[in-house]
């Protein structure tokens, strides 16, 4: 049985085609799937009850479950946690931002990244997610929570560059203007700066913002937090960077996890400034979600500030990421986690 919603529109037109169908079904299919947001092949009541049967024998439209949800007193932000087909969980966030609703959305169960201040990671890599389980995310919070979605960031739990097809796959179905129709400059991808696909995501030039998980102003410290540096220096990764923002003019958004005593210190602004100086791009400070099984604490808000403006004195754009949902388990892959461990939900 094939995943009819991970099939781009052309590819659905041309099996349609190959069953003897004409040419318009795929696309009166994919509106149904992307459009509508149909669970059953029996719903889309203009396709004929011969072709719905035939649809049934080669194909499985995908849908996700809904097992809990939390909801932040403090801002109103919502977290849930989904069932897959195979019984494996992720976790996508609703955000709600004065300009709009942001959806963060997972893309492997699991992650093999190792990054050492990471709940998504503990346990490794389980699987990555098809481009069906990643636009269900999309489809079911917007469907559940009843809100216009307005911006897409790719920062749950998984590697999005360890997922690369399936990843480009979604960002093209989800930006399809016979589909969702989400425009791809509201879409965040997130990577911790795996080199080789950062080059490849820029040749195929979409529209979407890349951001680097930085955390480090220089390649030691990096490697001491995430062991994916020790495989591609910061060097590397800054040229990759370039790189993008030459072939697809998009502003590159790096983020760096502010961790106390570790790469929090003076020095590091000034290897920060000189690191991103002269690069187009924007730096986003999150003072470090701490989680149980690690002892890495935040640094203070007062810290924060300064650390913002003394940056920002130095020519570079910063900006303090609000903390969302601080009382539902922020950090993402806690949730998920806390199923896993079998604790009360
Ligand atoms: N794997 C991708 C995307 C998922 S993580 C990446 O590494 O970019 C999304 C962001 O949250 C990354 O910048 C990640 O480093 C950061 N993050 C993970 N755990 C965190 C924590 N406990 N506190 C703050 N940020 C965290």
């Amino acid at each position: 049985m094939e995943d009819i919603k991970s099939l781009q529109l052309d590819e659905l037109t041309q099996k349609l085609k190959d069953m003897g169908q004409s040419a318009f079904r795929g696309k009166q299919i994919y509106t149904w799937l992307h459009k509508r947001g149909v669970k059953s092949f029996d719903d889309m009541t203009d396709i004929s009850k011969d072709l719905r049967q035939k649809l049934q024998e080669s194909f499985y439209i995908n849908t996700i479950e809904e097992v809990t949800h939390q909801e932040s007193s403090i801002d109103g932000t919502r977290k849930y946690l989904f069932k897959l087909r195979d019984d494996s969980y992720v976790e996508s966030v609703l955000m709600k931002y004065h300009h709009g609703n942001s959806i963060c959305i997972s893309s492997q169960v699991g992650c093999r990244m190792g990054c050492k201040f990471c709940a998504s990671t503990i346990e490794g890599l389980y699987r990555s997610l098809s481009a069906s389980e990643m636009l269900d995310q999309v489809y079911e919070v917007s469907r559940l929570s009843g809100e216009r979605v307005s911006n897409i960031v790719i920062m749950g739990i998984g590697e999005p560059m360890d997922n690369f097809d399936n990843v480009v796959s979604f960002l093209r179905i989800i930006s399809s203007e016979d589909g969702f129709n989400l425009s791809q400059r509201n879409i965040t991808v997130s990577t911790c700066g795996i080199v080789e696909r950062i080059k490849e995501l820029a040749d195929l030039n979409l529209q979407i913002t890349l951001a680097i998980s930085l955390h480090g102003s220089n390649q030691k410290v990096r490697e001491s937090i995430m062991p994916v540096a020790k495989m591609y220096s910061l060097d590397q990764v800054m040229d990759a960077c370039k790189y993008y923002f030459e072939k697809t003019h998009r502003r590159i958004s790096f983020e760096y996890a502010l961790i106390s005593g570790v790469n929090d210190k003076e020095e590091n602004i000034r290897e920060l400034t000189e690191l991103l100086s002269g690069h187009n791009c924007h730096l986003n400070l999150i003072p470090v979600n701490p989680i149980k099984e690690r002892d890495f604490a935040p640094s203070s808000k007062e810290w924060v500030y300064k650390f913002q403006n003394k940056l920002e004195k130095n020519g570079i754009n910063v900006t303090i990421r609000r903390e969302m949902g601080r009382d539902i388990d922020g950090a993402c892959g806690q949730l998920r986690r806390r199923k896993m461990l079998r604790e009360e939900l």
